[in-house]
């Protein structure tokens, strides 16, 4: 789960981590008001959604950059104005963009230099992996790939948290030697890392941290994601979900216990089981087919599930095929069965359908499917499945 920067600056400055002060508006209405609470004169502008490179992204409308420094307060408003309701594309929006329906007034910051930071899981080592670089304001995998040089790693056991060896080597690594300026960065580590640590995060990114005029930190940008799966005893977290930057389709399978990404390809699966879900779209891959969805079931969907699944599928425009893949081991094939046959009432399925079933109680979810006059093509295997899907999309297209 992720949420917006300002949300993320409220909880840093809680963890005693430095941020600008600001404040975020939904209308028009609470423009005045809202900055009223800043110093007069400059304000910083920023749209605020669930992805980064605002700064450099630009509207659907033309309008230039979603981080917008305004000499005033009239400046700001018009700013702001010309943001909300807009659609802002930045290179991890996708080119559909997000539409901005918060804006953040906030203080502008006289900056000397702009660092990065991040705080993630480094899944081979079980430990919880800090990046630092003195290259702030850029995307870390560029730094990575052009100069790996200036990143500096530690790795921190959690059974015994973060120590002051790591410390040193982050703030030796981003060049901090001043006394005053190791005690904020001391400061502003440790707070990260209990934040992360306490709110179950999954990763926390500064970028830029940076250093002001006169040598203070300060967290400029705040990206943070938290572990879904620890989302049960996070309820203030929770609390900061805005489901309207969640795709609806996604908010919908979970309600009914589904786990459903959606994707960039037009061939929905539809599978049980991650990893066999994960199987069936390397394998729509291979017969040059692109899935436009990861979908798993789960071992205990009922029908009921089952047919929402197909209704989510069905929603989505870029869907030109399904391919429903089972392997009933706890799940019953007769269940999935009666799950696409309940799906067909409702909805109407208007493209080209394969499904492979095979495993607990195959004959009777092949029966059920054959006697329910639903035009579909069954597949034997899952090689078989994939291949028949991809072609007879392809020939849909054609025809
Ligand atoms: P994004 O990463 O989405 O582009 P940032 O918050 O990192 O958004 O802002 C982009 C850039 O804008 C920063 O790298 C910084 O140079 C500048 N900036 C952001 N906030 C401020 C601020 N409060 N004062 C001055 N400059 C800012
Ligand atoms: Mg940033």
């Amino acid at each position: 789960m992720n949420i917006h920067e300002y949300q993320a600056k409220t909880l840093f400055a809680e963890y005693g981590v430095p941020v600008a002060s600001g404040v975020a508006v939904q209308s028009e209405a609470e423009f005045d008001q809202a900055l009223s609470q800043l110093p007069d004169g400059a304000v910083v502008v920023k749209a605020q959604i669930h992805a980064g490179g605002r700064g450099k992204g630009t509207f659907t409308d033309g309008f230039k950059g979603g981080v917008k420094i305004a000499k005033s307060r009239e400046e700001a408003k018009e700013y702001a104005a010309k943001m909300l309701g807009n659609t802002l594309v930045t290179h991890q929006t996708g080119p559909q963009g997000r539409e901005v329906k918060t804006v953040y007034f906030t203080e502008p910051v006289d900056i000397e230099k702009e660092y990065y930071l991040a705080l993630t899981l480094d899944r081979a080592t079980s430990k919880i992996v800090i990046i630092a670089s003195t290259e702030g304001g850029v995307d870390i995998e560029e730094v990575a790939a052009n100069t790996p040089e200036k990143i500096t790693k530690v790795f921190v056991d959690p059974a015994s948290g973060l120590q002051n060896h790591h410390k040193r080597t982050l703030a030796f690594g981003l060049g901090f030697s001043a006394k005053e300026q190791l005690k904020q960065f001391d400061r502003l580590i440790s707070g990260l890392y209990q934040f992360y640590w306490e709110k179950d995060c999954a990763m926390v990114e500064v970028n830029p941290l940076i250093t002001t005029k006169s040598g203070d930190l300060q967290a400029l940008d705040a990206k943070v994601n938290f572990d879904s799966n620890a989302l049960f005893r996070q309820k203030d977290i929770v609390a900061l979900r805005d489901l309207g930057e969640e795709d609806p389709k996604e908010i919908e399978a979970s309600k009914y216990g589904l786990s459903y990404i959606a994707l960039d390809g037009n061939i929905a699966c539809l599978v049980n089981g991650a990893g066999l879900a994960m199987s069936t779209m390397d394998i729509i891959k291979h017969y040059g087919g692109n899935p436009a969805n990861f979908l798993d079931v789960g071992g205990s969907a009922t029908e009921e599930a089952v047919t929402e699944a197909f209704r989510i599928i069905l929603s989505d425009p870029k869907v030109e095929g399904i391919l429903v893949n089972i392997f009933g081991g706890i799940m019953s094939c007769a269940r999935i069965a009666k799950g696409v046959i309940g799906a067909a009432k409702t909805v109407e399925i208007n493209v080209p359908l394969v499904v492979r079933l095979e495993g607990n109680e195959v004959e009777e979810g092949k029966k059920l499917l054959a006697e329910s006059g639903i035009k579909l093509t069954s597949g034997d295997t899952l090689a078989d499945g994939a291949k028949k899907i991809v072609e007879e999309v392809k020939a849909a297209k054609s025809a």
